[in-house]
């Protein structure tokens, strides 16, 4: 596909990948060349090199009225990238715009054409730090109770720990959530040893990243933030010591015989 979807307005969401510039897409890179305007949470459009667009900033938690606002201007002929961290479909502002068009009857953004972009997420990111943590099956659930009950998040943590996937928690902790990710973590341990591994990388791909691998019985909810994502080993993930001295965790693509 060409960086260019259309002759008029259209609107593309984009990822600018979990890091610093060498994690965004030559693809993204294209498509927010090509856009008049970027619509985006302030921290996200910042990101982007000025090269003269428009800028609409708004605050993380205005998606709908985001997507909303990025579909009248693509309407209006503007060629518009909506930006995200990470991958845009991730916990991200894809669905957010296809939850706006489906719930409105807005006849004025029949016409716009829209396209994802694929780009690098966060525990993508977070797995090559560590080394291979999510090397066999895993299981990604986004501890965010504001758009989900915590009840349904508990229940998936619970039956994904009882199926020995790898886990990784998106959205771990928050000054209005302080207690999840504890009981999070919790529910796995109920099912896996205390020596299983557990990785958190924070900020990874930007200056202040911080990579911790420890132990289900040793975490500490307390080391997570919001720009945290944890991964929760299954009971076959293992941590060796590479030449380099740092210890790496993985998690080996055969299943031992006797499993
Ligand atoms: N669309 C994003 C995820 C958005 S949800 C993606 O694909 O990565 C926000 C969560 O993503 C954060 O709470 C954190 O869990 C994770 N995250 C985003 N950037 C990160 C980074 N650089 N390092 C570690 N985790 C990150």
């Amino acid at each position: 596909m060409s960086a260019v979807v259309g002759e008029g307005g259209w609107l593309a969401v984009v990822g600018t990948g979990p890091g610093d510039s060498a994690w965004m897409t030559p693809e993204t890179s294209a498509v927010i060349a090509a856009a008049t305007d970027l619509v985006g949470y302030e921290r996200y459009v910042e990101r982007v090199a000025d090269s003269g667009q428009r800028r609409h900033v708004s605050d993380n938690r205005e998606e709908t009225a985001r997507a909303a606002h990025a579909l009248d201007l693509a309407a209006s002929g503007a060629r518009v990238a909506v930006i995200s961290g990470g991958d845009p479909g991730i916990f991200a502002m894809a669905a957010a715009v296809w939850e706006t068009l489906e719930r409105a009857d807005h006849e004025r953004w029949a016409a716009v054409e829209i396209r994802v972009t694929p780009a690098v997420s966060a525990i993508q990111a977070v797995a090559a730090r560590a080394g291979a943590p999510l090397g066999n099956d895993f299981c990604v659930i986004s501890l965010s109770d504001n758009l989900k009950p915590w009840a349904v998040i508990e229940r998936r943590v619970r039956l994904a720990a009882e199926a020995d996937f790898a886990l990784a928690f998106y959205n771990p902790i928050s000054r209005a959530r302080p207690w999840q990710l504890g009981a999070a973590i919790e529910a796995v341990a109920a099912h896996r040893a205390p020596a299983t591994p557990v990785v958190l990388g924070t900020a990874v791909g930007r200056a202040d990243e911080a990579l911790t691998i420890t132990d289900l019985a040793r975490f500490d909810p307390a080391a997570a933030d919001m720009r945290t994502l944890v991964i929760v080993g299954a009971s076959t993930t293992r941590v060796i010591a590479a030449a380099d001295g740092r210890p790496r965790v993985y998690t080996p693509r055969l299943y031992p015989a006797d499993y």
